[in-house]
């Protein structure tokens, strides 16, 4: 057997990538989660081919300062953990720094940032995991990132990747759940050139919902409140007679970071139970927030699984506010019709 050795930045990073990056659609939910973190009000995304050619996110968030621009392309560099004990509560949405070098290891990557309102920032270029430039450029305050021939040093990564359309198509689910869960920032989405997603970013749940579903199926959608000492629900609820034909229209999302959990789909079924057609499913957009001790977000490298950690009691909850909301609809027509 050879020697063990440990692996240079460059590889350990391609390694990396291999988690991080499975396709374009995880490089605009990296980019974009980088750009809430960053506080942005205004989040404008565009990709050209499914985002093989092209992914370029805008932010108006704070910026990176310039002797931070090129660690923000090491591995585990972040500036969202401060301490260990922090993973234990983690409030924003990215934490592990990897998504900067492993996109950086497999892309061309022009960065432009700046954490000010002098007009000046920094302009880093970074190929395949070198730095070809880091320089003073103009730049309004914001990141302004682009990655271009996502996969170009990795053909076999290349290979696998499905056409435009199924890219496409994830690209967009990433962002109508960061829109979903960010009601309060103006996102847009463009496809060499045309306009898929654009919402207000006045913080009105129910537009965003009529934006990516439609005004019909938002016209259908009764809003619900409740809270108990642990847990916060708000969002929309739709009527048992709005179904559709797959589990992706129940959206959750637990302190501004969508997650996917079946624990909490069972809840949420089981609250409609007889209500919904057999293989119908529901439109539902939770957003839950509890203490960040309560979720531990840190279970896999794409953070949409989480652990609750006084689980049965959470979806108890979640499936008790639904019911008692349901009944509520349920009974009104007949009231209507006894009077
Ligand atoms: P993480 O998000 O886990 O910290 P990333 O590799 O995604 O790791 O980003 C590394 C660091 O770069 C972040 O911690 C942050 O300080 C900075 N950064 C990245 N994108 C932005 C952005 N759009 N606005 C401001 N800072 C950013
Ligand atoms: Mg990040």
């Amino acid at each position: 057997m050879a020697h063990i050795v440990v692996l240079d930045e460059h590889i350990a990073n391609q390694i990396a990538a291999g988690e991080v990056v499975e396709r374009p659609s995880s490089v605009v939910k990296e980019l974009v989660e980088n750009a809430v973190d960053a506080g942005a009000r205004k989040i404008d995304v565009q990709v050209e081919e499914g985002g093989l050619q092209l992914i370029r996110v805008t932010d108006n968030g704070s910026g990176i300062e310039a002797e931070d621009c090129e660690k923000a392309f090491y591995r585990h560099a972040t500036s969202k953990l401060l301490s260990g004990r922090d993973l234990f509560q983690i409030r924003s949405l990215g934490f592990r720094g990897e998504a900067l070098p492993s996109i950086a290891a497999v892309a061309k990557v022009q960065l432009v940032t700046s954490s000010n309102d002098s007009g000046l920032g920094r302009v880093i270029v970074i190929e395949g995991g070198s730095l070809k430039q880091n320089e003073e450029t103009a730049a309004p305050q914001g990141t302004d990132i682009t990655i271009k021939e996502l996969f170009y040093n990795t053909p076999a990564r290349l290979k696998y990747m499905k056409t435009i359309q199924t890219e496409l198509g994830h690209i967009s689910d990433v962002m109508y759940r960061q829109a979903l869960a960010h009601p309060e920032i103006a996102i847009t989405l463009r496809h060499n050139g045309n306009t898929l997603l654009q919402t207000q970013g006045n913080g009105d749940l129910l537009q965003v919902i009529a934006s990516i579903y439609g005004i019909n199926a938002s016209r259908a959608m009764v809003p619900i409140a409740a809270d108990n000492l642990d847990y916060k629900i708000n969002g929309f609820v739709g009527r048992p007679d709005l179904t559709r034909s797959n589990r992706s229209g129940m959206s959750t999302i637990v302190n501004g970071r969508y997650i996917r959990n079946q624990g909490l789909y069972q809840a949420i079924l089981r609250a409609y139970h007889t209500l919904l057609p057999i293989n119908r499913y529901p439109l539902v957009v939770l957003q839950l927030e509890m203490h960040p001790s309560l979720v531990d977000v840190n279970v896999h490298p794409s953070k949409l699984e989480v652990r609750f950690s006084k689980e049965a009691e959470l979806n108890a909850f979640v499936e008790e506010s639904i019911r008692r909301l349901l009944q509520g609809q349920v009974l009104i027509p007949q009231v209507v019709k006894q009077t």
